[in-house]
């Protein structure tokens, strides 16, 4: 496969040359295609098969198609969250998307004014952006297309109820993109309550 083969916008391919990244991966070339059309994907994908990609570009892809889209990434710790958010900065640093940045160990004020504000991006861990949801359940309007990056390990680390809140605070139409390292009972509970059921699986 090669990017020029898929819809990734033009903006995002002169930051993929920029970063040296020229051939996409096994799972790019099956989930680009899949996910830049609209469907949800579950996709059983490593830590280190290019998976921050194949979500970031589809999902970037489509803010720069729809102005008033906005997305949400859900990640289990603040360190993933984090290299997470790089990405997306090298990615979109030519694009006009605000990206925000909601974990834990840091003040929750300077955050909730810049969610206050609507950014279009949101990069969160569970528990950061349910305290968020509590006092203003308003927080997620819009939010079109969500992520769920390493849904195992978010359930191992008892997050559930936390994906659960945040699930009940989305309304409207919307792309679910969910990657999993292993696919237990857990994860398909969790596949169940966010994605379509005819969503899109790749493993
Ligand atoms: P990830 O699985 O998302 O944690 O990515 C693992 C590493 O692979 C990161 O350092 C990426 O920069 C790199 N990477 C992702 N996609 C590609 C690609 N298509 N070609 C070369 N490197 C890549």
């Amino acid at each position: 496969g090669k990017f020029q083969d898929l819809a990734i916008a033009p903006v995002l391919m002169a930051a993929l040359e920029k970063m040296k990244i020229t051939k996409p991966t096994a799972i790019q070339s099956q989930a680009l295609p899949v996910s830049l059309q609209g469907s949800d994907v579950i996709a059983i994908a490593q830590t280190g098969s290019g998976k921050t990609l194949a979500y970031a570009l589809s999902l970037l892809t489509t803010l720069n198609k729809k102005p008033q889209s906005r997305a949400l990434v859900l990640a289990p710790s603040r360190e993933m969250a984090q290299q997470i958010y790089k990405v997306f900065l090298e990615l979109c640093a030519e694009m006009p998307v605000s990206v925000c940045l909601a974990i834990g160990g840091t003040t929750g004020s300077k955050q909730s004014n810049q969610l206050k504000k609507n950014p279009r991006l949101i990069i969160a861990t569970p528990g950061r952006m349910n305290d968020h949801l509590a006092t203003n359940k308003l927080l997620l309007q819009g939010v079109e297309i969500v992520v769920i990056d390493e849904a195992d390990r978010m359930l191992d680390m008892g997050f559930a109820p936390q994906l659960k809140s945040i699930q009940n605070t989305l309304r409207g139409p919307r792309q679910t993109l969910m990657f999993s390292a292993s696919f237990g009972h857990n994860v398909e509970a969790i596949a169940q309550l966010f994605l379509h059921p005819k969503a899109f699986m790749i493993r």
